[in-house]
C-alpha cells in the first residue's frame, strides 16, 4: 500500500478511480466539481442524473466517460460550520465510502482532491488530518487498493499533506 501526495489537476491523472468534491444534488458546481464535469464530457452529467443526489458523507460511482481515470467517485463533503456539527466525522465518511466503492469495482489506484477545503471552507490542516487518518485506517481493509494520491491543487495544501505524511511515516 502506497499513500503519497502531489500538486496536480486531478482530471489529468492516469489513475483507476477519481474522486469528486461534489454537492448533494450530483449535477455539477464549481471547483473541482466543474473541472471534473468539464473534461468528463456530458455523458458525466447524465450518469450522475440517474444517481438521485448523494447525502453528506456518502459517495457516488459513475464510469470517468472522456477522463483518463475509469471511474469517478462522487463524495459530499460537510460545509464547515465551526467544527461543533459533525463535519469531521461527515468527512472521514467521505473517504471510507470512496475507498469502499473503489474496492467494489477492484481499483487499485485512487486519487482525492481535498474534499470540502474549497468553497465548502473546512480548515485545510484539519482537513487533511481526517484525509490521512481515515485513509490509513480504511486502506488495510480494502485489499484491492494499493495506492492513493492526494492532489493537491495548490502548493500550500501540497505542503499540508507532506508534513502529515512525512510526520506519520516516522
Ligand atoms: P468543496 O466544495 O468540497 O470545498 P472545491 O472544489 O471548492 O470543493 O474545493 C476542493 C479542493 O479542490 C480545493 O482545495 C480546490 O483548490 C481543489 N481543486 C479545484 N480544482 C481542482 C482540480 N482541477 N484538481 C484538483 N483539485 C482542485
Amino acid at each position: 500500500m502506497n499513500i503519497d501526495a502531489i500538486q496536480a489537476d486531478i482530471t489529468t491523472l492516469d489513475v483507476d478511480a477519481i474522486v469528486n468534491a461534489a454537492n448533494q444534488s450530483l449535477m455539477g458546481g464549481g471547483g473541482v466539481d466543474g473541472a471534473i464535469h468539464r473534461a468528463a464530457g456530458p455523458e458525466l452529467k447524465q450518469a450522475c442524473r440517474t444517481l438521485g443526489g448523494c447525502e453528506t458523507g456518502d459517495a457516488k460511482l459513475t464510469d470517468g466517460f472522456r477522463l483518463p481515470a475509469r471511474y469517478v467517485i462522487h463524495a459530499v463533503g460537510p460545509v464547515w460550520n465551526g467544527g461543533e456539527r459533525g463535519e469531521a466525522e461527515k468527512l472521514a465518511g467521505c473517504y471510507r465510502r470512496a475507498l469502499e466503492l473503489a474496492a467494489s469495482v477492484n481499483a487499485r489506484s485512487i486519487a482525492f482532491p481535498s474534499i470540502s477545503t474549497g468553497i465548502y471552507r473546512f480548515p485545510i490542516e484539519r482537513a487533511a488530518e481526517v484525509a490521512v487518518e481515515t485513509v490509513k485506517a480504511a486502506m488495510s481493509e480494502h485489499s484491492t487498493v494499493e495506492s492513493v494520491t492526494f492532489c493537491c491543487f495548490s502548493e500550500s495544501d501540497l505542503a499540508v499533506y507532506e508534513a502529515l505524511l512525512n510526520r506519520s511515516a516516522r
